[in-house]
């Protein structure tokens, strides 16, 4: 099996890409070939955290930085994907996180920004779904090189200062000059190729923090305690108002939606949403 193109991860994870093949391969390996032949262009992939807990060093590591180990068993599923020649885009969906990572909605604080969270919740709304601009690509109007350049939600977009190899060339050509360097304002014009940019689809929720007994029968539903989450590609849809789940993600930190001012300090913490898992809860 051939390693990933990629050479952008250092060694801790290429570890955690190993392990990351190993537990896909023993263990999912046939979901993965009953997969052949779907169409979807999406599709979320379960995994149970309980087998992410039993390698040493992706256990460690999905718990210091999730995204970043998303992002890698991402490229394990994309990659075993291609072996069963299934074109879908795989999402994977860590479920069965362990009781520690339990929370509260009224407990959380700015100090957990980017930690992984489970919280049981009712949902109260769902939003319509939208999509936005997750990678955006701009092309040089001189050399016509392109530059890609992640974005984030709800800011403002962001686009490259310079080209770099248009600002190579110019420094070339001034070496030969008694000009200081400090005099040199390079500038580039871009231009957003708008076919090859990637977007996001989304929806926003809002729930409310449920308390129930051990037979399951709620006990509280919070209107205090609220939180704002967002559920993407495969998961859009799939939520309706008035139920209720345990949604397993990682806490963000969001500017206020109606801000006047794009320099607005207050931010308001959300959850980024991995999975979720209905509870059976009796009202
Ligand atoms: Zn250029």
């Amino acid at each position: 099996m051939s390693p990933p193109k990629k050479v952008d991860v250092n060694p801790d994870e290429q570890i955690v890409l190993r392990e990351w093949r190993e537990l896909i391969v023993e263990n999912y390996e046939n979901d993965i070939a009953r997969l052949e032949g779907l169409e979807e262009s999406v599709q979320g992939f379960h995994v149970e955290h309980a087998l992410m807990d039993q390698k040493d060093t992706l256990r460690r590591f999905f718990h210091e930085k999730p995204t970043r180990a998303l992002e890698l068993g991402s490229r394990i599923m994309r990659e075993q994907f291609d072996n069963h020649h299934i074109p879908t885009r795989p999402v994977l969906r860590v479920v069965g996180l362990s009781e520690n990572y339990l929370n509260r909605v009224d407990d959380l604080r700015m100090r957990d920004r980017n930690d992984l969270v489970s919280l049981d919740v009712k949902i109260n709304e769902v939003s319509h779904a939208y999509g936005w601009l997750k990678l955006a690509v701009y092309e040089c109007m001189d050399c016509e090189s392109r530059v890609e350049v992640p974005q984030r939600r709800a800011r403002e977009r962001e686009s490259p200062v310079l080209c770099r190899p248009c600002l190579n060339q110019a420094m070339e050509g001034f070496k030969n000059t008694d000009i200081p360097r400090s005099f040199i304002r390079p500038q580039s014009d871009f231009l957003m190729v708008v076919e090859e940019c990637k977007y996001e689809d989304v929806q926003d929720i809002s729930m409310s923090q449920i308390t129930y007994n051990s037979e399951h029968h709620l006990i509280n539903c919070s209107t205090r305690n609220q939180i704002l989450g967002t559920i993407t590609d495969d998961l859009v849809d799939q939520l309706r108002p008035s139920t209720y789940m345990r949604i397993n993600g990682i806490v963000r930190v969001q500017p206020v939606p109606d801000r006047t001012f794009s320099k607005d300090t207050r931010r308001l913490l959300s959850i980024d949403i991995l999975s979720v898992e209905e509870l059976h809860i009796e009202e």
